[in-house]
């Protein structure tokens, strides 16, 4: 269940490997399969931010997007594994993948718009959902991505206020601010980049005004050959091995970084949960914004509306909101004057604990004793090969699989996951 690109990636492999009699149901209430979150922006100024090359829905056909690129005329000849795509062609891309499929299989896929709410696992298993009924299935994958960013506790009191924008993917929101108002956006990642260009793109004019706990935003790419990473070393022997990879790639830190990219999983599952949890206090923030990067030109213009003084982008913490005529005033750290915004947008991320969501369906197969939730509730536990149960009657893949995967929210990762979660549902196992 979920039909964004994870769970269209998994119905495609099925659908590949379906033979007569096969039945494929996706449960997602959104009407267009692949789109999810990510790929639901239609705005061709939102662009992917992995180059073309690395999207392809197949990690055995890694040319697959590029030709549907030139196919559909997207991009030229040459260049076009290097372009970032937008990622309105990204979602008609997958969309057109799992049609295909679906032409070319031997078995069916059947939509089901709706949202599940729990799954009953008794002598036979069927998925519940809000209005239509239960669903049954042998097999059940859990890809419902991302939850929506949660509410920061300086702006709890706000959540519902006209002028406070809760879900920063929620672009109709952003559509509607007056490009004279000031926007005060709350966090500096990937997300605020989006809201940025999505702005700018409405020709504000306004003052943009960025704070985060320290400041830093994402790298932007730079064009380069991944540092190939052998093997991975032993786990002591791990970050001698990490600065010899950053000695080989020369100058450029990415392209040990993207050497070290195909080893990520194997690394953090060769960590303990201390030292996981180190990880998370400490250092997430710094590989985020090397890690998961922008393309050049969206940093081109975010350094634009910084050179131009229209963009105030610094460290801070938001110490106390207070709502006055036409906005707020928000104190800040290290700002001696409370800053007047007319909107503030929330760019924090989605919440990393989802036990405390307590999401219907993910405490209904926890229940069930059908999952469990990793120790820090990132996610739910699964195996190799993403069983969340040994019977292997539930599978899960994407954010999902943070806990014991971390890295396994982007294309590059989920489609080896929806690959192999396929092939063994498939193969029976
Ligand atoms: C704004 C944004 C841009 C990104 N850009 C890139 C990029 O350029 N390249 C890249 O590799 N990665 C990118 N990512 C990472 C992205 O997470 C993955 O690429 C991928 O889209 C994740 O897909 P998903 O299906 O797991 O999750 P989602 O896209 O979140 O989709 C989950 C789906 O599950 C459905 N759902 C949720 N709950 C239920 C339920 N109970 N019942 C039924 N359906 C349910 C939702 O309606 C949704 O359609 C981006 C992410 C975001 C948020």
């Amino acid at each position: 269940m979920g039909g964004g690109a994870s769970g269209a990636l998994v119905a495609a492999n099925l659908l590949r490997r379906a033979s007569q009699g096969d039945r494929v149901t996706v449960v997602d209430p959104c009407s267009e399969l692949g789109r999810g979150v990510a790929y639901a922006n239609l705005d061709p100024c939102m662009l992917l931010n992995v180059r073309a090359g690395g999207m392809s829905a197949f990690p055995e056909e890694p040319g697959h997007f590029v030709l549907w690129l030139e196919q559909e005329g997207l991009a030229a000849d040459g260049e076009s594994s290097t372009v970032f795509a937008s990622r309105r062609d990204y979602g008609a891309y997958l969309g057109n993948v799992l049609d295909s499929c679906q032409a070319e299989s031997a078995g069916e896929l059947v939509r089901v718009h709706d949202l599940a709410q729990g799954i009953v696992a008794n002598d036979e298993m069927a998925v519940v959902t809000d209005h239509s009924g239960r669903i049954r299935a042998d097999r059940v994958v859990l890809a419902i991505g991302n939850r929506p960013p949660t509410c920061p506790a300086s702006l709890s009191r706000f959540a519902s206020h006209p002028r406070f924008i809760a879900n920063p993917w929620d672009h109709l929101q952003i559509g509607k601010v007056d490009s004279d108002e000031v926007v005060f956006i709350l966090g500096a990642g990937l997300t605020m980049v989006d809201v940025v260009l999505l702005l700018t793109r409405n020709n504000h004019r306004g003052r943009i005004v960025v704070r985060s706990r320290r400041g830093l935003m994402p790298k932007p790419h730079r064009l380069g050959q991944p540092t190939p990473m052998a093997q991975l070393p032993a786990s002591d022997e791990l970050f001698k091995s990490v600065i010899q990879l950053m000695r080989a790639s020369g100058d450029d830190w990415r392209s040990a970084l993207d050497g070290l990219r195909p080893h990520t999983v194997e690394v953090w599952e060769s960590l303990s949960w201390r030292d996981r949890k180190r990880f998370l206090t400490h250092l997430r923030p710094f590989w985020d914004v090397f890690r998961h990067r922008m393309p050049e030109c969206a940093a081109e213009q975010i350094q634009e509306g910084i050179d131009s003084g229209q963009l105030d982008a610094r460290a801070g913490r938001v110490c106390n909101v207070r709502e006055v005529t036409d906005g707020f005033e928000v104190t800040v750290s290290g700002c001696a004057e409370p800053i007047f915004a007319n909107r503030i947008v929330n760019c924090t991320g989605p919440s990393l604990d989802l036990r405390i969501e307590k999401v219907p369906i993910l405490e209904s197969v926890v229940h069930a004793g059908l999952a469990d939730y990793d120790p820090f509730g990132l996610g739910l536990n699964v195996d190799r090969d993403g069983r969340t149960e040994e019977a292997g009657r539930i599978w899960a893949l994407g954010p999902l699989c943070r806990g014991c995967r971390w890295e396994t929210t982007a294309i590059p990762e989920i489609r080896v996951q929806a690959a192999r979660i396929a092939l063994n549902i498939m193969d029976g196992q």
